[in-house]
């Protein structure tokens, strides 16, 4: 039996009729910019995270890029960001000129620490970027109060956890703003590069608007300077037809992560806090025989990748700003131990199950 890391067709054949005439009504209207489409998705979409306002952007990478630019984020400006994350969390506080600031996670959740984010603090400190990693909330009633006290934005990084609650709030409705991905393999997932960015607030929807659409208010009146980071209408029509599927989906992915706890052993599985709701986007074990079992596995034709195998103040790019190892120890521990096994919602008991008896072997 092979079992992939991700199976998005099995997904396509679930919904296949309702994505096939999505798709066919886009070309049919040949109105492929803008329109009804997007802007259901946008309300939709808000309604679903619990939001006032959702801006359909081209990726989740420019959404951070552009929420940081509407809180007036810039040059000579530090933003705190988790050491173990995926690199865009960094990169687009680089991109809009601003330097991000790591601050290492924690060792059973895997989000940013809140305990070590005041010894980062400086006066050019502007916002906190936490990221729900693997589709687990980072600690937002700490983080919020940190951010509070130190006059600080938060913009979430909800890439990985769509429909994920902390003491039944969903994530994305605790900062100023929040930013989601809908890259294909995301837990809402559309069929090419996609990202919004939500908020409650009208003044931040307003020039996250104008900045993804040229600065624009109204067509030829350029009031800012923007750029075109678009929601693509075909992406808003597909995340349309799946949008509603979303809970189900969300629902199969805990019941999965429940086979694999039930049977896995001599593995550190994922903890998931009393007051959370984990989304799996990614169903992370632990272990210092990582290597063996990532052998094992292949052997057994069955899918498995590492996120991350670098915290992001090692990497090249980060060089700069010459990082020593030690710093961040649990980011490193987790990277140099964590496997990512099968998940998605269309797997099956049998194929956990036998996925996990590879693994106890
Ligand atoms: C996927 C992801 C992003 C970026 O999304 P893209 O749509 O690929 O640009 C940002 N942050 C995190 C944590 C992600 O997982």
């Amino acid at each position: 039996m092979s079992i992939p890391f991700v199976d998005l067709k099995a997904q396509y054949e679930s919904i296949k009729e309702e994505i096939d005439l999505a798709i066919a009504s886009v070309i049919n209207e040949t109105s492929f910019i803008g329109g009804e489409k997007v802007k259901s998705f946008e309300s939709e979409f808000a309604k679903y995270v619990g939001s006032k306002h959702c801006i359909g952007m081209a990726n989740g990478t420019d959404a951070i890029e552009i929420a940081l630019k509407a809180l007036g984020i810039g040059v000579g400006d530090e933003v705190i960001v988790p050491a173990l994350t995926w690199i865009s969390t960094a990169g687009a506080v680089n991109g809009i000129g601003a330097e991000p600031v790591f601050v290492d996670v924690l060792e059973d959740e895997r989000t940013i620490d809140p305990a070590q984010i005041e010894e980062k603090i400086t006066d050019r400190t502007k916002a906190i970027i936490p990221v729900h990693l693997f589709g687990l909330p980072a600690r937002m009633d700490r983080i919020m109060t940190i951010a509070e006290k130190h006059d600080l934005h938060v913009i979430e990084d909800c890439a990985q956890a769509h429909g994920a609650e902390f003491n039944d709030q969903r994530v994305g409705t605790f900062g100023d703003i929040a930013t989601f991905s809908f890259y294909p393999g995301k837990n809402l997932g559309a069929y090419g590069d996609a990202g919004a960015v939500v908020t409650n607030r009208d003044d931040l929807a307003e020039t996250c608007r104008m900045l993804s659409n040229h600065g624009q208010m109204s067509k030829h009146d350029h009031r800012i300077i923007g750029r075109n980071s678009r929601l693509d209408t075909m992406q808003a029509a597909i995340l349309n037809a799946k949008l509603p599927h979303a809970e189900q989906w969300t629902e199969a992915r805990i019941r999965v992560a429940g086979w694999y706890e039930e049977r896995l052993t001599g593995l550190k599985r994922p903890v998931t806090p009393e007051n959370m709701r984990h989304v799996f986007h990614l169903y992370v074990v632990q272990s210092s025989k990582r290597a063996d079992l990532m052998t094992k596995l292949k052997e057994a034709n069955i899918g498995c990748a590492i996120h991350y195998p670098t915290p992001l103040p090692y990497l090249k790019s980060y060089a700069y700003k010459n990082h020593q190892r030690g710093e961040f120890t649990i980011a490193e521990k987790l990277c140099n131990e964590i496997i990512s096994l099968p998940m998605f919602a269309e797997l099956s008991e049998e194929e956990v199950d036998w996925i996990c008896e590879i693994l106890n072997q």
